[in-house]
């Protein structure tokens, strides 16, 4: 859990400092990207605003060149009248009143004619018509006549050079003269007949700063920008700071502050703007409106120009505006976006930041889970593969048949018993059908239950027996029905337990109890008639020895003694079989008795082709029982035996130690005809006979059964007739005697003195 902690958090270091380089470089990416396209589209915005400002410098300088225009049209139009042409002074002075206002709005302050002599005819002014004051030979300047009288000339206007009306005081009002050649042209009722003769000129005298200032400060250039206009000689014709009017701009800008370098602009105006061009340009200034400081300035400039008498005047309108301020609002613009885009960045990257840091917080507490989960799930399948490898073993190593099917009885698992049983590999046994292992009417008995099991969903329980080749074998069949989940199919669970034992057990039980009522009945009638018959025989004795021998009589006595003797050994027989219970002390040799017997019998067995057979154990084989018992059941059985065999077969003797421990056994195995199936189960009932009357009492297996059995013994057998085993029928007792402890037996001869003749088969 710890290391996890350190793992995490180790990430988490990781993911920040990623986060935060890359943050870093996203800001420097975007900040160097802003400041290169600030400094591209500030070279750009500074392009466009003084094409801008070039654009407001052509606009003033084509709204001045039309106002002179406007005023020298005026002019000329004055100029036709016959009035002004012929100096008519009766007419002109109510012309001129009324034309005066006309021309005032052209900044047309004054109008001056003047005679071919150069005399000054009249002059209007604001003060009125001064014609009477002035003279008629007052003579004005002789270069605008000599211009005027040149017939080249004749149609031109000529504007002359600025002038400050007043250079000694005020140079910042600044004057221009128009000058029109007049000529005798126009004719009226008076002069009906025009001599077309030159006749002098007039002159229009134009406020040129009043006619600036109509429009010239109205101009903006950005913020703060402003117009200024040069005349042809540098001189400030109009500039937002007055006491730069008048002044000569190459001088004026030093003069005021000296330090500051105006080649740049002083170039511009030499080259540039006093030669009548167009264009733009930056130059280094000192001041704009009320700041002063160093600064660059952008300059757009476009020219007025003016008919001179021999060369063109030529004013330059210059608009200009600090660069700074451009820069600045670029510089704003892209500042503010840099700023925008520093707060998406940032904005972003805490975002992802955020969503990775839950996340990963999220992916951990999931590897915690999953690494819970997976021990759980880990623990939980080995605990489960540990509980199914030892209930696997568990019906693996049973001894009961474990297996399931399904309703149709078809065979899904079963256990190595189940394999084992029908002789089946573990892959032939899946898919096989009940009906394919078991016969017919067993299987569809099987079926029925399976069925019951399935339908009641109880357990079903039935004991049935199936005979298996030769052998008959008893089940305690157990069906346990298993519901199938999420689709799986109903199976049944059947647990098939082997009972033959338990069966058999009970089998004897069942002899033993009836063999023991049997005794107990026939000890009583032996008892009864012992008496009576002991009597009649010692009657029948004494009679005898009063007979003569020979006689009738004497036989006829013999008749009833033999048949009274006869009963007596019945009555004994039945006496001694109901002994079976009683304790025994007595001790034989197992091996000395049945050799003993098998002398008594060779004579009888060669006598009827029976070949015997005899193995016995190395050394004594010491057994609780009397030799007379003993003899006597070996007797039986051997009795038995060649009966069965009828005059051919081979009888085997065999006594060895029994698997059993602490047990001795004889086996006596003949190839008779076999016991029948139906009467397997009587055989020890005492009288039971299969024998001729007068061959068998029925008494020989019962009362060897009694008599094995008093001794702490057990017999038991197993026999095939012809129709079972064909060609190996015959029928095998086996006889199980407790052995005697070592220290009881000591040297004692365990032989009986042989007297087996006696025995009655
Ligand atoms: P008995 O010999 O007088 O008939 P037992 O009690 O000795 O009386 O035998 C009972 C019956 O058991 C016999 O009649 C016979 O049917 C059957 N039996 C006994 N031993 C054998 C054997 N070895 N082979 C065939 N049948 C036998």
């Amino acid at each position: 859990m710890k290391s996890m902690q350190t793992k995490e958090r180790t990430r988490l270091y990781r993911i920040l400092m990623g986060a935060g380089i890359l943050a870093v470089l996203l800001v420097c990416v975007a900040i160097y990207l802003g400041f290169s396209t600030s400094r591209y589209m500030k070279g750009i915005i500074r392009d466009q605003f003084n094409d801008e400002q070039l654009a407001l410098a052509r606009a003033a300088a084509q709204r001045i060149e039309s106002t002179l225009r406007n005023a020298m049209t005026d002019l000329v139009l004055l100029n036709s009248l016959p009035a002004i042409q012929y100096c008519d002074m009766d007419a002109y002075e109510v012309l001129l009143l009324s034309t005066l206002p006309v021309l005032r709005r052209d900044c047309i302050v004054e109008i001056r004619r003047v005679d071919r002599e150069g005399n000054t005819l009249f002059v209007a002014n604001e003060e009125g018509i001064g014609m009477k004051h002035l003279g008629l030979r007052h003579r004005e300047a002789g270069a605008f006549l000599s211009w005027a009288a040149d017939v080249g000339n004749r149609g031109r206007i000529m504007g002359t050079g600025t002038r400050a009306r007043d250079p000694a005081s005020d140079r910042r009002v600044i004057l221009m003269d128009l000058i029109i050649p007049t000529y005798e042209d126009a004719t009226d009722a008076k002069r009906p007949h025009a001599s077309h003769r030159f006749s002098g000129y007039l002159k229009g005298i134009v406020n040129v700063t009043e006619l600036l200032q109509q429009f010239m400060p109205s101009i903006r250039s950005g913020k703060t920008g402003y117009a200024w206009v040069l005349d042809a000689s540098g001189n400030f014709l109009y500039h937002p700071e007055s006491i730069f009017v008048g002044e000569n701009a190459f001088e004026a800008r030093s003069n005021r502050n000296p330090n500051i370098s105006f080649a740049k602009i002083n170039e511009i105006q030499r080259n540039e703007m006093l030669r009548g061009n167009e264009g733009k340009g930056t130059y280094f200034s000192g001041w704009h409106r009320e700041v002063v400081e160093p600064m660059e300035k952008l300059l757009a400039f476009s020219p007025v120009r003016i008919q001179g008498p021999y060369v063109d005047y030529v004013w330059s309108v210059a608009v200009v505006a600090p660069a700074e301020e451009i820069e600045g609002i670029v510089a704003s613009v892209y500042g503010r976006q840099i700023f925008l885009e520093g707060i998406v960045i940032f904005i972003i990257l805490t975002g992802s930041v955020m969503v990775l840091l839950h996340e990963l917080r999220w992916s951990t507490i999931l590897e915690n889970e999953v690494a819970l989960k997976t021990d759980d799930i880990r623990r939980y399948s080995l605990e489960l593969e540990r509980s199914e490898a030892k209930y696997r073993s568990l019906v693996e190593s049973a001894d009961d048949l474990i297996f399931t099917l399904d309703r149709n009885g078809c065979i899904r698992t079963g256990n190595r018993q189940m394999l084992q049983f029908f002789g089946l590999s573990p892959e032939e046994l899946p898919g096989r059908e009940l009906k394919a292992l078991l016969p017919g009417t067993q299987a569809d008995e099987q079926l029925i239950y399976i069925g019951r099991a399935l339908e009641t969903g109880e357990p079903q329980r039935m004991e049935t027996r199936f005979p298996i080749s030769s052998e008959e074998i008893w089940f305690n069949i157990h069906y346990v029905p298993i519901r199938g989940e999420g689709g799986d199919e109903d199976l049944v669970l059947c647990v098939a337990r082997d009972i033959t034992d338990t069966k058999s057990l009970e089998r004897q039980l069942i002899n033993t109890e009836k063999l023991a009522s049997l005794g107990t009945l026939a000890a009583g009638v032996a008892h009864e008639i012992n008496n009576p018959l002991g009597i009649m025989l010692g009657f029948c004795d004494l009679l005898l020895e009063r007979m003569e021998p020979g006689t009738m009589e004497y036989s006829d006595l013999k008749t009833i003694e033999r048949h009274g003797l006869h009963c007596r050994s019945i009555v004994e027989r039945l006496l001694s079989f109901a002994r079976m219970g009683e304790d025994s002390e007595e001790l034989c040799d197992l091996n000395s008795n049945v050799e003993d017997i098998l002398a008594v019998v060779k004579h009888t067995l060669d006598m009827n082709k029976i070949r015997l057979v005899f193995s016995q154990e190395a050394g004594p084989l010491i057994v609780r029982g009397g030799c007379k018992d003993v003899q006597q059941v070996l007797l039986n059985l051997i009795n038995n035996a060649v009966y069965a065999m009828d005059g051919e077969g081979i009888l085997t003797v065999l006594t060895r130690k029994s698997r059993k421990a602490g047990f001795a056994e004889v086996v006596v195995s003949d190839t008779g005809c076999g016991i029948k199936k139906e009467y397997r189960e009587k055989i020890f009932d005492p009288f039971f006979t299969t024998k001729k009357v007068g061959d068998g009492t029925g008494l020989g297996l019962s009362v060897s059964y009694g008599i094995i059995g008093k001794h702490g013994g057990t017999i038991e057998f197993e026999s095939f007739t012809d129709e079972e085993k064909p060609g190996q029928s015959g029928t095998t007792f086996r006889i199980l005697l407790p052995m005697a402890d070592e220290e009881t037996v000591g040297d004692e001869s365990f032989r009986c003195p042989s007297d087996a003749s006696g025995f009655e088969g």
